[in-house]
């Protein structure tokens, strides 16, 4: 048989290798580009809202401290004869904890009956006594020094030291003490930041640009990796809500549901986030209202008409991202870049300013450093390690972003977050914040940092 083809048939078999060279070579990218410009003549995947019966919490109906009412008493310093020697000691920030007393919780040095009770033991510890009710207790109750024998300055440098990122195995060679001593004082500071987080910033904060993300870690008693859930304010830097747990819907809701906690009611700030879907269910399932349509049988869950969220999305190839888009998901593209001019900032929708965060936390907390020994035995620890470790990025550690330029001989203010969100009016330092009581299951009235700050 003799082989003669044809030109057409010349021709095909040349087009068909062809094809097969160019799909071997770059078949991958053409797949890819064929996918984004179907996926951009469809436009985005319209996603249904979800309401506050899919949110873990809000269905559990789990009721967290509320405020406790103004007192309305009589200062001590009315009641009281006016005889006797004035008082030299400052109990600002302390209480009378018996509920019986008149002045139970009241922090206010003007209003309640404390007064010092003299100094015991060796490290000379303040005793504080009510006159109103007798009660006297220590003024280390509530704060994470209670019971401990160790010197402040000396814990107030290991937790220093522990929230600057040495791990507790480099701790141990630096200072001597024993790796469970370090992990109890870790999970007091970290109990004790929880509280002071909880409460201070309860229904206490107005963001206005706000840019949620998640870094993953591993703990050691699971084999699977875990994600640590971030909400940044972008102008205060401040961390305002984590969550540690996978990567579903219900984990979104848990933080969200944070974030709808801790903000000013009726304020709304702008969202960005990345590709994650999971971001836009929980927060139209925390930011709406039920209402009852006409013709309706059953009230139905509307998301708030203000919302603005907006998705910025990452192409990778491997590693490295090849470029970036954005999708709005609640309100209009005119709408966010204008209100995030108003913020000062540059209009585009981004999630650096999270991103950055992250890196912070990575750096201050030795379990979620990258390639990692010390990572934490498992959630409740690590929990705890970045409770404290965000106690001391909120009110110890200045900002270099948040630097004001001031008249005066020292021309620059150093501000920490929480100085920015105008909680707190001065730096504190490691030693003032362990000495802080904040007593479990007690809302104090106030705490005496932050007066005048609004
Ligand atoms: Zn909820
Ligand atoms: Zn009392």
């Amino acid at each position: 048989m003799k082989f003669n083809p044809t030109f057409l048939e010349i021709l095909v078999f040349l087009v068909v290798c062809l094809f097969i060279y160019i799909w071997t070579k770059h078949g991958r990218r053409i797949r890819r580009w064929l996918q984004d410009y179907f996926r951009r003549r469809r436009g985005p995947r319209s996603l249904k809202p979800k309401s506050p019966e899919d949110c873990p919490l809000c269905t559990r109906d789990i009721c967290f401290l509320s405020h406790r009412p103004k007192p309305e008493v009589v200062p001590w310093s009315e009641r009281k004869s006016p005889r006797g020697r004035p008082k030299t000691i400052d109990t600002s920030g302390h209480a009378c904890l018996n509920p019986l007393c008149d002045y139970f919780a009241i922090a206010d040095p003007a209003i309640h009956a404390l007064v010092s009770n003299g100094r015991r033991g060796k490290q000379r510890i303040l005793y504080l006594k009510c006159q109103s009710c007798g009660g006297c207790r220590t003024s280390r109750y509530g704060t994470p020094l209670y019971w401990l024998k160790t010197p402040l300055a000396r814990i107030a440098m290991v937790m220093t030291a522990i929230s600057e990122g040495v791990d507790i195995s480099a701790a141990r060679r630096i200072f001597g003490h024993h790796h469970t001593t370090f992990t109890r004082w870790v999970e007091r500071c970290g109990r004790h930041s929880e509280r002071l987080h909880e409460r201070l910033f309860h229904r206490a904060l107005t963001i206005g640009h706000l840019q949620l993300d998640e870094l993953v870690t591993k703990v050691k008693q699971d084999a699977e990796r875990i994600w640590v859930w971030t909400a940044v304010a972008a102008r205060s830097k401040l961390i305002m809500a984590f969550h540690i747990a996978r990567r579903s819907s219900a984990d979104a809701h848990q933080l969200l549901h944070q974030v709808w906690q801790r903000l000013v009611p009726d304020s709304l700030p702008i969202f960005t986030s990345d590709g994650l879907n999971q971001y836009f269910y929980g927060i139209t399932a925390h930011f709406g209202f039920w209402d009852k349509p006409k013709r309706a049988r059953k009230f139905h869950w509307f998301p708030d008409v203000r919302l603005q969220y907006a998705q910025l999305r990452k192409r990778r190839q491997g590693w490295r991202v090849s470029f970036l888009y954005s999708i709005v998901r609640l309100g209009s593209r005119q709408l966010i870049r204008a209100g995030l001019k108003a913020l000062s900032l540059s209009g585009i929708v981004q999630t650096a300013f999270v991103e950055r965060a992250n890196l912070t936390l990575r750096e201050l907390i030795a379990p979620l450093s990258r390639r990692t020994w010390s990572i934490a035995y498992d959630k409740h620890h690590l929990n705890l390690h970045i409770h404290w470790g965000l106690a001391y990025y909120h009110f110890c550690r200045p900002h270099q972003s948040l630097t004001v330029d001031i008249r005066g001989p020292s021309k620059r203010r150093y501000r920490t977050p929480v100085m920015a969100a105008k909680l707190v009016r001065h730096r504190w330092s490691v030693q003032d914040l362990l000495q802080l009581p904040v007593p479990e299951g007690v809302w104090l009235d106030a705490f005496p940092a932050t007066k005048g700050c609004q």
